[in-house]
C-alpha cells in the first residue's frame, strides 16, 4: 500500500505506507511531530552512505546514537535505523555486537535476557519496526526436537 498523502499538485507520496497508518513514515513523524503532514515538503532522500567529508553528528555515546534512530510516536516508536534479514528486522550495534533493536532495548530495561527466551511483538503491536519496550514481550524460545 502506498502512502495516501498528496501535495497541493495532485502528486501522491510514493513512499510505502505502514500498514496501520495508511502514510508513510515520515510523513507519520510529521503528523505526530508538527500536526501536520507537511505535504507541500519533499521528503529528503536518504543515502546509505555518508561522504567521509561530511560532518555527521554521530551522537556522543552508544546511547545516543542508538536513540536517535527511534521516532516515537503516540502509539508505536519506529526504528529508522538498518534492517536485517529477509523480514527487516531493526538491528544496532551495542556493546561491539550486532543485536536486534528489540533485545538491545528490552536489556536496558530488564537486564540480561534469560536464555532459551526471544523477543517478540505484542499481538496488540505487531509492527516489525517497532521498538516500544511496552510493545515487546518475552517467551520461551521453541526447541526443535530432533527426529
Ligand atoms: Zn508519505
Ligand atoms: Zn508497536
Amino acid at each position: 500500500m502506498r502512502c495516501e498523502v498528496e501535495n497541493s499538485k495532485g502528486e501522491q507520496c510514493d513512499r510505502d505506507a505502514l500498514a496501520s497508518w495508511g502514510i508513510c513514515k515520515t510523513h507519520l513523524y510529521r503528523l505526530d511531530r508538527y500536526n501536520d503532514v507537511q505535504a507541500d515538503r519533499p521528503i529528503r532522500q536518504y543515502t546509505m552512505r555518508v561522504p567521509r567529508s561530511y560532518p555527521r553528528y554521530p551522537g556522543d555515546d552508544e546511547a545516543e546514537r542508538f536513540w536517535s534512530r527511534v521516532v516515537k510516536t503516540s502509539n508505536h516508536w519506529w526504528w529508522t535505523g538498518s534492517l536485517t534479514g529477509p523480514q527487516g528486522v531493526p538491528q544496532a550495534m551495542w556493546g561491539g555486537y550486532t543485536r536486534t533493536a528489540a533485545q538491545i532495548i528490552w536489556e536496558l530495561a530488564h537486564g540480561p535476557i534469560e536464555p532459551n527466551t526471544i523477543i517478540r511483538h505484542t499481538s496488540d503491536c505487531g509492527e516489525s519496526d517497532c521498538v516500544r519496550l511496552s510493545h515487546l514481550t518475552d517467551q520461551p524460545a521453541r526447541v526443535e526436537v530432533p527426529a
